[in-house]
């Protein structure tokens, strides 16, 4: 069925799937000729062809937005598809006002809209900066092909490293660490070296994580995250989203993302001025009364292209000069780690793997997602809680994700791409480039070390040391047999016999493996036991 194209008199209509909606703005006369399509990850006015247009808006090239029904289609958080359409459309709407030409097309996929567009006015030339999935780009390329339109994809700016620098990292490694490109492109912009050392570290150590595992105080006072009230459109598109989501995961009620540039920079200015200083030391700790702690939570204003991370960067290395006595060296350094090291690390990453981890499960793992992860509802007080506060805000921090989310599903033996579907399915800064590196190479070790050393696992000794979730759980930490053993403890036992063979030629593993060899047999064994109880109370919806 050919796409319907309307000309609408306002965003944000109700539209059913499969419509296109083609708004002119004022004074958008389209004729054939260069149009930019802008993505929905790429609502910069910082970089890039929109950069361009601002700067001479008089000769700027048609800009094309579509709202693609086909962006949102792989379900979504609500709060996640409310981000997303609300900042497209307040993007629209602000270049509009500021002058220059946008074409806002909404439309079930990139290529009906494109196609609808073209048929309205011939396009001679698609410029695009590159899309964050390659996927995107190869889509891109065969329409343009079929319909003889000239695509021009120019390097997506918003990443703070290019390509060069990750092949010239990548060429001719055998393995692919973090540590060693984040060593390698802080020492190329001379970020936080020591003055006039050639390439000595700043205070003469690289990677201050050591020292960022710090338990909360009992009784601390952390400063509150910043939550913006809707603006009129994220108001109109959270109506939209009631109607339309009712099978969407999470709610939209407590909806207080940024979704306009203004409020990602006051986001990224509260967070400097507030909780920088103590990001580092408390970066790994949990806490039942303070769930953000000193976490940025900017994510996905960076993710959707409102702030770029080298503006991020600067701002909090700017913090940093300003306030030395007062933001410790390991919270500066464990920032910059996450913003250069390890975001610009798991995109180039992704762009190599990414179709390898479509299938990668190394560990053989074939369990189904225990049903909580759905609900939250289980006596585990950890999952719990962050399932829970996943339903309402979309968000948990890295620790949470990786030590108690992915932990667990890795211990039971989770099909690692449930559990990729799962994450991309249940947060708002969720976008594929990131969540499949993270998910499937870091968390769930399915390639078996493309990307990191060992699997990330604990029991519920390190949970118990991180945070509080234990004081008031039903199980006990300590525990691994009986009916109040921690899931968390029996399977960690669990999972180091299933895989023994495997990590015991692991340098960073062997240690666990020999300490569990070591155990009486008869205590093996109930372990053992007990961790099969423990799965299928897990898939009865009993744990
Ligand atoms: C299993 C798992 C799933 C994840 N899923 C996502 C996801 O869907 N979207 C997402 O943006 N991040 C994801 N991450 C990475 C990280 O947990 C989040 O970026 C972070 O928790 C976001 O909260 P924040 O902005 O407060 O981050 P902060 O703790 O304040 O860190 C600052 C910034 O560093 C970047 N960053 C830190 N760690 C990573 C990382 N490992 N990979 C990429 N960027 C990083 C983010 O841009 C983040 O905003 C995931 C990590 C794991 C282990
Ligand atoms: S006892 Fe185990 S399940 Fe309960 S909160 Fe602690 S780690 Fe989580």
């Amino acid at each position: 069925m050919r796409p319907t194209v309307l000309v609408a008199s306002a965003l944000g209509e109700g539209l059913g799937r499969g419509e296109v909606l083609q708004r002119r703005l004022p004074g958008s006369e389209v004729s054939g000729s260069s149009h930019v399509l802008i993505l929905p990850d790429q609502l910069t006015d910082q970089v890039g062809p929109v950069r361009a247009a601002l700067l001479d808006p008089s000769s700027a090239p048609s800009l094309m937005f579509i709202e693609s029904f086909d962006a949102q289609s792989a379900p979504r958080h609500v709060q996640a598809l409310v981000a997303q359409r609300a900042a497209g459309r307040e993007f629209v709407a602000e270049l509009c006002a500021r002058g220059l030409k946008v074409e806002m097309l909404r439309a079930a996929t990139y290529e009906e809209g494109l196609t609808a567009a073209h048929g309205q006015s011939p396009i001679t030339e698609l410029v695009a900066m590159e899309p964050s999935a390659p996927q995107l780009t190869a889509r891109l390329q065969t329409w343009a092909k079929k319909t003889s339109v000239q695509l021009s994809i120019v390097p997506n700016e918003l990443w703070l490293t290019t390509r060069d620098e990750w092949e010239e990292f990548a060429s001719g490694r055998k393995e692919l660490r973090m540590e060693f490109w984040y060593r390698r492109v802080r020492k190329a912009r001379g970020w936080l070296m020591e003055p006039g050392a050639g390439d000595e570290p700043l205070g003469g150590v690289w990677n201050l994580d050591q020292e960022n595992r710090q338990r909360l105080p009992k009784g601390a006072t952390v400063p509150s995250t910043p939550h913006f009230s809707p603006t009129p459109i994220a108001q109109e598109v959270i109506n939209e989203a009631r109607a339309e989501t009712a099978s969407n995961f999470g709610t939209v009620d407590s909806f207080g993302w940024p979704t306009n540039r203004a409020q990602a920079l006051e986001a990224l200015e509260q967070f400097c001025a507030e909780r920088l200083a103590e990001f580092g030391p408390y970066e790994d700790a949990m806490s039942r009364e303070h769930e953000h702690l000193y976490h940025s939570l900017l994510s996905s204003a960076i993710n959707l292209g409102l702030l770029t991370p080298h503006e991020v960067a600067l701002r909090t290395l700017d913090e940093f000069a300003k306030r030395p006595r007062e933001i410790p060296l390991q919270s500066i350094e464990g920032f910059i780690r996450q913003i250069l090291g390890w975001r610009e690390f798991m995109h180039h990453a992704y762009d190599r793997f990414w179709q390898e981890w479509e299938t990668s499960n190394g560990l053989n793992h074939t369990e189904p997602l225990p049903s909580f992860y759905w609900s939250g509802e289980t006596k585990m007080a950890c999952l719990s809680r962050v399932v829970r506060k996943l339903i309402s805000g979309g968000h948990a921090h890295h620790i949470e994700r990786l030590m108690l989310l992915g932990n667990f599903a890795l211990l039971i033996g989770v099909r690692p791409q449930e559990v990729d579907a799962w994450f991309l399915e249940t947060f708002v800064d969720a976008h594929p480039w990131v969540v499949t590196p993270n998910v499937v190479a870091m968390s769930q070790y399915a390639d078996l070390g493309k990307i990191t050393s060992k699997p990330y696992i604990s029991g519920g000794a390190y949970i118990s040391r991180m945070g509080d979730d234990c004081t008031t759980c039903f199980y006990d930490p300590k525990l691994s047999v009986g009916d109040r053993a921690c899931p968390f403890t029996t399977l960690y036992w669990d999972f180091i016999d299933r895989h023994a063979e495997r990590f015991v030629k692991n340098p960073r593993m062997a240690r666990q493996v020999r300490s569990w060899e070591t155990r009486k047999e008869a205590v093996r064994e109930a372990i053992l036991e007990e961790a099969k109880l423990i799965r299928e109370r897990a898939q009865r919806g009993e744990l």
